[in-house]
């Protein structure tokens, strides 16, 4: 999986984000994959991954567009490839958001850093506030030097598992191979 560094421009901190591949793991045992941006975790003091998920709304218009419309052109390449026919992957599709409304609606934590579990996290790309990734790095300052992060290096991780999540962002302490 894609990994990136950032480094400070002002003293040595460099860090390594999107290592992580997780799911939650839901009432009933089945799973989801768990969605991350890089945020600063002030209690690890770091760039980190922490969970990044839109409110109830977001989730209700995107169940809403695949029910009035079905898939659209990127669905049916993706069911394409997994060789899939179209009317199962619709059916997995409205499922699969049916389950992430339920989870969201229930959700009751803000979003949390993926290492530490902690709250006090900063989200660097807040879409309101900045149109491109580049511009909310810009605009993110170092909390212990204000400096400026640049992205640094491009590398691929081997995750040796799937991080496993409760429904409420924390982490279960137990790892299955990924599949
Ligand atoms: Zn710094
Ligand atoms: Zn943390």
């Amino acid at each position: 999986m894609l990994m990136q560094s950032f480094a400070c421009d002002r003293c040595s901190a460099t860090f390594w984000c999107g290592g992580i591949c997780g799911a939650y793991i839901l009432e009933g045992g089945s799973d989801m994959p768990v969605f991350s941006a890089e945020s600063w975790c002030h209690d690890c003091n770091a760039l980190v991954e922490a969970e990044a998920f839109p409110g109830v709304d977001a989730f209700e218009r995107a169940l809403a567009r695949l029910l009035a419309n079905g898939l659209d052109d990127d669905d049916r390449e993706t069911a394409k490839l997994l060789e899939t026919a179209e009317d199962t992957f619709l059916a997995q599709q409205i499922s699969d958001w049916r389950t992430r409304l339920d989870w969201r609606k229930n959700r009751v934590s803000a979003p949390r850093c993926l290492t530490c579990g902690s709250t006090h996290i900063h989200v660097l790309f807040d879409e309101s506030r900045f149109t491109s990734f580049a511009d909310a790095l810009a605009g993110f300052s170092h909390p212990n030097c204000g400096g400026t992060f640049r992205r640094a290096e491009i590398g691929h991780g081997h995750p040796s598992g799937v991080t496993q999540f409760d429904s409420e962002g924390l982490q279960l302490d137990r790892e299955s191979p990924v599949a």
